[in-house]
């Protein structure tokens, strides 16, 4: 009888142990298995991850490093170049494969394709799979064969094709129970070595909002079934209610695959009436933004930095820093924007209608352009993800895949007083206006004297005047718009 081999997996965006088809078939071999995490942000690029996700990640490899050794393989984490990385740990443990779940950014597929190459050529096996989307980009097209570039059509034909082959072989696959390891592991550097803490105390409040790994993934994916999906549809947009999920983070290190959000929401909606799968049907819905948004980096791999819509390339942005530094720090004189930055900074992260809210203000209202929010996003959300960020972005700035049209400007206090009514979420992260009555939270530049008196604002100093005037900022947006046109 032989001895079973060694695999290598290679785990990137898929920081599981469970529906992990890289780990899993790797287990299924039968020989030790060597799980190995390779920090080389280089090779991401200009895109290399931010500050926020580097924060989550030293936590979310804390976590699984402590599973690893339970299952009996220690997570091995190394600093270096992918390709002689794994090179040295398959000479050092006499590995004949190397298996990983893809990732769909271009600077990392090219660079994957010549990893794969290489160790081709070295006579291993190597192996990728998906773990990370319930529809990979190149498996679905419009009838003409054409990539999708609006929403609605391309989430029908998923649900339409759902059962079909490749689709229907992915259902989410076990955890291994336990792992062999080799006889010689190889060197390992420390996780705290890799220096992905920021060095201010600037996230001591992330963990408030949300706990990395797989295990606080599970739990906040079981609490939402229990106590957030049900109201989702009329909840999603209330940011004083945070009735929203938070499993972005978790989605986005691969903590938790789309596959078993999936099939949690089958199982919710079997057990139940009616509303139930109606929940069940629109939260996967949202799912399936994610899944677009990564459909149109993989056909669109310009994306990140040039508008989708070509003319938009012309458009005439100002480039007035000071402004772009005051929308930073939340002190734009708008509170829901306010709230929305300083929620960004004090929690890592921000909700969907308050991102459109406050990307609309930069790119609408100050005229600023969208890469630099998307890049402010970048460093300080602990969710930054190319696709998502990048829709998010273009979409707000009307230059993407069935975006906002251009012309149609969100009111920042009119969309404060709708989605915050009471000004709860304005409170929470401007306190200097918390004293200020609903009626004037969202718009503290027309309050009587008295009122502000009695709330103790001081317009310009406790609290900004308003940095622009919405009415003009809109006509000059519009303005600004019609040049493309010419
Ligand atoms: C300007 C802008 C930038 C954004 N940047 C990012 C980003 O970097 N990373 C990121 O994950 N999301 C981004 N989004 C999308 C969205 O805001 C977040 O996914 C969502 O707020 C995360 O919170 P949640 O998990 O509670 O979402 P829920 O409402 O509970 O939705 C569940 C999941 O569905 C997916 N999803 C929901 N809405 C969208 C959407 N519009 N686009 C893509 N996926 C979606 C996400 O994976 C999300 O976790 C951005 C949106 C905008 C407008």
């Amino acid at each position: 009888m032989t001895t079973p081999l060694t695999t290598v997996v290679w785990l990137r965006l898929d920081l599981r142990l469970a529906d992990n088809p890289a780990l899993h078939l790797a287990a299924e071999r039968g020989g030790p298995v060597v799980p190995l995490f390779i920090w080389s942000p280089e090779e991401e690029g200009v895109w290399q991850p931010g500050a926020a996700t580097r924060w989550w990640l030293h936590h979310s490899l804390a976590e699984l490093s402590e599973r690893f050794a339970k299952l009996g393989s220690p997570l091995i984490i190394r600093r270096g170049a992918a390709l002689e990385v794994l090179q040295s740990v398959v000479r050092a443990t006499g590995a004949d494969a190397v298996y990983w779940n893809r990732r769909y950014e271009p600077e990392l597929i090219a660079r994957d394709k010549l990893v794969k190459a290489a160790l081709v050529a070295d006579g291993l096996q190597v192996q990728s799979f998906n773990s990370a989307l319930l529809r990979e980009p190149w498996t679905i097209a419009t009838k003409q064969g054409k990539p999708y570039q609006v929403f609605t059509p391309f989430w029908r034909a998923c649900v339409a094709s759902a059962n079909e082959a490749p689709e229907r072989e992915q259902e989410p696959v076990d955890a291994p129970r336990q792992l062999a390891s080799p006889s010689h592991l190889p060197k390992s550097d420390t996780l705290t070595s890799l220096g992905l803490l920021p060095k201010l105390s600037w996230a001591d409040e992330f963990p408030k909002f949300a706990r990395p790994g797989e295990l606080h993934a599970l739990k906040r994916l079981q609490e939402f079934l229990a106590d957030g999906v049900l109201e989702y549809d009329h909840e999603r947009d209330r940011p004083d209610h945070l009735g929203v999920s938070r499993l972005s983070p978790h989605l986005h290190f691969g903590e938790l695959g789309p596959r078993q959000i999936r099939e949690a929401l089958q199982l919710y909606a079997h057990a139940g009436d009616a509303r139930r799968k109606k929940a069940a049907e629109g939260f996967l819905r949202q799912i399936y933004w994610r899944e677009f948004a990564h459909h149109l980096l993989y056909h669109f791999p310009h994306t990140p930095e040039q508008p989708l819509r070509d003319e938009f390339a012309r458009f005439p942005w100002l480039k007035n820093y000071k402004q772009l530094s005051a929308w930073q720090q939340g002190r734009t004189g708008y509170p829901i924007v306010d709230a929305g930055m300083r929620q960004l900074w004090r929690t890592g992260w921000m909700h969907n209608r308050v991102r459109m809210i406050v990307a609309s203000f930069l790119v609408k209202d100050l005229l600023l352009p969208w890469h630099e929010g998307a890049r402010w996003f970048w460093d300080t959300l602990v969710d930054a993800d190319l696709a998502n960020n990048t829709l998010g972005w273009q979409w707000t700035a009307g230059c993407g895949a069935d975006a906002a049209p251009y012309f149609r400007v969100f009111n920042p206090t009119s969309q404060g007083e709708k989605f915050d009514p009471v000004g709860d979420y304005v409170r929470r992260y401007v306190p200097e206006l918390a004293k200020l009555p609903a009626k004037w939270i969202h718009r503290p530049a027309e309050a009587p004297r008295e009122v502000l008196e009695a709330a103790g604002v001081t317009l310009g100093e406790t609290y900004p005047s308003p940095l622009v005037d919405h009415a003009e900022a809109r006509e000059a947006a519009l303005a600004a718009l019609q040049t493309l046109r010419k």
